[in-house]
């Protein structure tokens, strides 16, 4: 299958896990939009959240966990945002369900 997180969750592209295990993996944004910007991708190809069902929602639990772990380890004890872009008026660009964790700085609202 032609997409790009799946290539890099199977590792035909190169990168540095900051976290993985069997349903998740974690590395940093190429394109960092925050001092700390963590994108969190479920292995299971999830095309967006529009494909999120009550049988496979428990995913998004484990996301979050693992979202506040890591702001703990990235120091973010004053606040972060986790972002889910679904969809093409949501911006999202790659078709693989992923969850950003951003702070280290102080967010916007409204957002973009
Ligand atoms: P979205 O726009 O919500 O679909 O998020 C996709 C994110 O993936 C963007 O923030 C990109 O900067 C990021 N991205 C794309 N390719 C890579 C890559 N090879 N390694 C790390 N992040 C990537
Ligand atoms: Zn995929």
């Amino acid at each position: 299958m032609d997409c790009l997180f799946c290539k890099i969750i199977n590792k035909e592209i190169p990168t540095d896990f900051i976290y993985e295990d069997e349903k998740v993996v974690a590395f940093k944004d190429i394109s960092p939009q925050a001092p700390v910007h963590i994108l969190i991708i479920p292995k299971d190809h999830i095309p967006s959240n529009d494909d999120i069902t009550h049988e496979n929602s428990a995913i998004v639990g484990h996301v979050f966990v693992l979202a506040k772990n890591l702001a703990k380890e990235y120091g973010l004890e004053e606040g972060y945002r986790i972002v889910n872009n679904c969809k093409e008026h949501g911006g999202q660009s790659v078709n693989h369900i992923h969850f950003h964790v951003l702070g280290g700085r102080q967010m916007l609202w409204p957002p973009g």
